[in-house]
């Protein structure tokens, strides 16, 4: 544990040594776009993703735009706050499960309707991922046929009649892919002025992968759906080694999370390899108290507060806010935790 604990601070000072200095006037904002978890729907919760931006104060600290994964409903999300399709800067995936995906395409589709002219929209994510069933996990395949069925409907056609000085070859000429290899230490993996996003690898499908963004307004790791690299017990915890490093010393952790009522001593039958692939809220609580994380925000939640199941699968009863932040209290945290909801924003600013 010492030397690990050592080798933790190596890096982050490595890696957070770059400059990261406070800047009066600046301000980093949060916003959990999404937060269903999985596949399911529940009370019209949009899938999987967080808005992160930065700024000054009159720009309302939206210079730089960040979308960290696309769920379904991402662009009405987005447009609740104001935020028009072609105004995201970057697009980051954690990994290339639907749930965190799908939501691209109409945002991609809405930028080709309007904003052809550019500028494109950088997509950052791991390089294709042979999983251990032999496919393959693939961000650039993804990205290059977004726009595949509007092409074979005719609709894309129509379109151009309509206006040729759109992209000839649909949304997919907007994205512009940059991807990054496998890696256990953080890497900078897209840059912007004072804007610096590493990347880590970290366990739940191939090419699974987890972010840390640095400002000069503060830092937010974005841990996606990761979890422990032992994929069941016995191991100390369901959380990322992986993430831990990522996160020490961060203002705020984002982190998918499923609650210990969905594990095999309760009683929904949620399948254990599933559950054990996740974080659960309490070992996220213990995470973030080890690495010194100000403010843990639960996102993905499984089950999302209020519902009587989780897909098929029924709960006892439904799961409340206290529910979450008792576990995370349970694992130790003692900092502010916000249990997602659609929306829910935190905001760091410099004086
Ligand atoms: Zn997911």
């Amino acid at each position: 544990m010492g030397r690990y604990k050592a080798a933790s601070l190596a890096v982050a000072f490595a890696m957070f040594g770059m400059g990261s200095e406070a800047v009066a006037g600046t301000c980093l904002e949060v916003t959990l776009t999404g937060t269903q978890g999985g596949p399911p729907v529940f009370q019209g919760q949009a899938g999987s993703g967080t808005l992160v931006t930065y700024g000054t104060e009159e720009s309302n600290c939206r210079d730089v735009l960040l979308q960290f994964d696309t769920g379904r409903g991402t662009t009405q999300q987005l447009s609740k706050i104001g935020v028009p399709a072609g105004q995201v800067t970057a697009v980051f995936f954690t990994h290339i499960h639907s749930d965190h995906s799908e939501g691209l395409a109409d945002l991609m589709q809405l930028r080709w309707h309007f904003n052809s002219a550019g500028p494109k929209v950088d997509l950052v994510c791991h390089e294709d991922a042979k999983s251990p069933a032999g496919h393959t996990m693939s961000c650039p395949n993804y990205a290059v046929h977004i726009g595949d069925a509007l092409i074979q409907s005719g609709e894309m056609a129509q379109r151009l009649a309509e206006n040729p000085k759109r992209l000839p070859g649909g949304p997919a000429d907007l994205l512009n892919v940059m991807t990054f290899g496998p890696s256990q230490e953080p890497q900078v993996v897209w840059q912007s002025g004072d804007v610096m996003v590493s990347a880590i690898s970290s366990r739940h499908v191939a090419g699974h992968a987890s972010y840390r963004v640095d400002t000069p307004a503060g830092s937010v790791v974005i841990g996606g759906d990761a979890g422990n690299d032992a994929p069941a017990p016995p191991r100390d915890t369901s959380t990322s080694a992986q993430v831990e490093l990522l996160a020490q010393d961060a203002d705020i952790l984002v982190h998918s999370v499923i609650h210990p009522v969905m594990g095999p001593d309760g009683t929904t039958g949620f399948p254990p390899p599933i559950y054990y692939r996740q974080s659960t809220a309490t070992d996220l609580g213990s995470l973030a108290a080890r690495a010194a994380v100000k403010n843990l925000m639960y996102t993905h939640l499984i089950p999302p507060l209020g519902a009587p199941r989780q897909g098929p699968y029924p709960l006892s009863a439904p799961l409340t806010e206290a529910d979450y932040v008792g576990s995370a209290r349970d694992g130790g945290f003692e900092g502010d935790v916000v249990v997602g909801t659609d929306l829910a924003k935190l905001r760091l600013t410099v004086d």
